[in-house]
């Protein structure tokens, strides 16, 4: 079923412990309909987690409300046992008035966080279960304008209780100039409202080739991606996963076309488990802190 994710290529002291225990990870995906979210998914975990949809009948009523679908799937990699889950939210910012579509998401994610408290609480904690949300793909229309009040209200909303990658979706409908720009005009606004943004850390004792490994991940936020489940055939013979168009193919694993490669190795491979962590020490521990304060605890 899966692919190779390359998650085992975690460092080896992770490796060890994930070995033994086996991990979990979960990531969300937000952004309006039709910006990539599904195709984006199987492209990055190289499977048909998501199955082509089928239209819905036309008696059938839209639905008012987001809602929140969760995908799992157990993979294991040289030896190493990982059970994805994937977040999905279909609806946010698909109604004629999107004031409240991050609501449901912070409670979802809270609820998550209110789990992993109620299980640290219990006499038995041998068996924990994560299902706290470690990374949010937040997907930006490329509009090559500037965000709109709807990206912004939900990351100002939501930054403090989840890691948020910033992607620029559908990024082969841009030239390299425009999405140049429009990355600048994206992290400029991101700065202007005081959204944080999951950075990737730099350890000062680390090798030059980790550093530089680092700052080329930082440098690509946020990341311009182009998904696509479908292997096409470039003008020099080669089969990609890609994008065919008249004028040529965008291949998705080609760094020069977009910046897939880069996400996926912050997310799978460099960064999953300071993910984890951040979302740990930091954000869930700020949220329990908060919480038990105003219980009076
Ligand atoms: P979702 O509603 O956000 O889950 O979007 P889907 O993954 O269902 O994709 C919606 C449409 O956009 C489909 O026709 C996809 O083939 C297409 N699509 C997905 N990713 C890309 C992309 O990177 N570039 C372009 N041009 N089209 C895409
Ligand atoms: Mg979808």
């Amino acid at each position: 079923l899966m692919g190779y994710v390359g998650f085992a290529n975690l460092p080896n002291q992770v490796h060890r412990k994930s070995v033994r225990k086996g991990f979990q990870f979960t990531a969300m995906v937000v952004g309006e309909s039709g910006l990539g979210k599904s195709t984006l998914v199987n492209t990055l975990f190289e499977t048909q987690l998501y199955a082509p949809k089928e239209p819905p009948p036309p008696s059938a009523e839209r639905p008012k409300t987001v809602a929140i679908e969760s995908i799992s799937a157990d993979i294991e990699e040289n030896g190493v046992r990982l059970r994805l889950t994937v977040v999905d939210t279909p609806g946010f910012g698909d109604f004629v008035n999107n004031d409240d579509s991050w609501k449901p998401i912070v409670e979802n994610i809270e609820s998550r966080f209110d789990s992993y408290l109620e299980q640290e609480n219990r006499v038995n904690r041998a068996k924990i279960v994560d299902n706290r949300v470690h990374a949010c793909l937040y997907f930006i229309q490329p509009t090559g304008h500037s965000l709109k009040p709807l990206d912004i209200e939900f990351m100002r909303r939501l930054h403090n209780k989840v890691n948020l990658i910033p992607i620029i979706a559908k990024a082969d409908t841009m030239t390299d100039e425009e999405v140049a720009e429009f990355k600048a005009r994206v992290l400029a606004d991101i700065a202007y409202h005081n959204i944080h943004i999951f950075e990737a850390p730099t350890y000062e004792n680390e090798d030059e080739e980790a550093i530089a490994e680092a700052e080329e991940i930082a440098s690509k936020i946020p990341f311009a991606v182009v998904g696509s489940d479908k292997v096409v055939e470039t003008p020099d013979g080669r089969k990609v996963r890609g994008r065919a168009y008249p004028w040529g193919v965008v291949e998705v694993d080609n760094e020069d076309h977009c910046d897939f490669v880069k996400l996926r190795q912050m997310l799978i491979r460099t960064y999953m488990e300071e993910l984890r962590e951040y979302t740990n020490d930091v954000l869930y521990e700020n949220w329990r802190t908060e919480k038990l304060l105003s219980m009076g605890i």
